[in-house]
């Protein structure tokens, strides 16, 4: 469904990607884990046409996406869920929720996924006219996840869902995340530094290490290597 070729990146003359070569089939979870700095955000900017791929190809669905504007992006049905949620502060859940479905006009379908997502997290139901930027962290990136459905994207991109949240936050954001792959059939690539949490929510997953792949197998291989366990698994 979603090809990347030998892609490389550069900010000025960081070479943050290395010829990254990743694969997401349709209907997946998909993990990449890494360090701080390996590059796991810049895949995923690079992806969505955020920051631009200097070399290499990433196709979507047989389309070569490598240089299309990012909207042209979201419109082909890739979505992303930013690192630290960038919902919009002023404008209430309702709001946010509606710019999500912004690039959508079938109103009936957009009701019945607002009752969709107030239906995945009751807590946002109950702040609907509350203004996105007094919610807590975790009902921020439920609202952030909620914004990326509304527009019934076929690619979920999560960066770092669980970044400062406490522990059961991130674990019911995470049965949500695989509640929506299997009910809405979404495919799901995260980026995450929760390794633990990210393989185990994963069919597949994708280690990466200063800008390159160092070693690809199902989730639950992943977790019982040895230098995974040791390196990323603090055991
Ligand atoms: P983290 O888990 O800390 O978010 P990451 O694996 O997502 O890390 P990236 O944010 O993709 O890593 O960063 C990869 C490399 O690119 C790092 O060396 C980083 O310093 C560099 N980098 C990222 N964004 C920029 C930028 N806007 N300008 C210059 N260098 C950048």
């Amino acid at each position: 469904m979603l090809k990347l070729k030998d892609v490389h990146t550069y900010y000025g003359n960081i070479h943050a990607l290395k010829g990254i070569d990743l694969e997401v089939t349709e209907g997946e979870v998909i993990s990449l884990i890494g360090a701080n700095g390996a590059g796991k955000s810049t895949t995923l900017m690079t992806t969505c046409g955020i920051v631009p791929a200097k070399r290499g190809s990433i196709v979507f669905k047989g389309q070569d996406i490598t240089h299309m504007p990012a909207d042209n992006i979201v419109k082909l049905g890739i979505c992303q869920v930013p690192e630290g949620r960038r919902i919009f502060p002023y404008l209430t859940v309702d709001e946010n929720l509606d710019m999500g479905a912004f690039l959508r006009n079938d109103k009936d379908k957009i009701k019945e996924d607002f009752e969709y997502v107030y239906s995945l997290f009751p807590i946002l139901a109950d702040r609907k006219n509350q203004a996105g930027g007094t919610l807590s962290g975790g009902e921020q990136q439920m609202l952030a996840i909620s914004r990326a459905l509304m527009s019934r994207p076929k690619v979920l991109l999560l960066d770092e869902p669980s970044l400062g949240l406490a522990p059961i936050i991130v674990k019911q954001i995470f049965t949500i995340i695989k509640k929506i792959n299997e009910e809405q059939k979404t495919t799901i690539f995260i980026v995450e530094q929760n390794a633990n949490l990210a393989l185990k929510a994963a069919d597949r997953g994708y280690v990466m290490e200063n800008g390159v792949i160092t070693m690809t197998d199902t989730g639950k291989n992943l977790l019982s290597n040895e230098d995974i366990k040791k390196a990323y698994l603090g055991m």
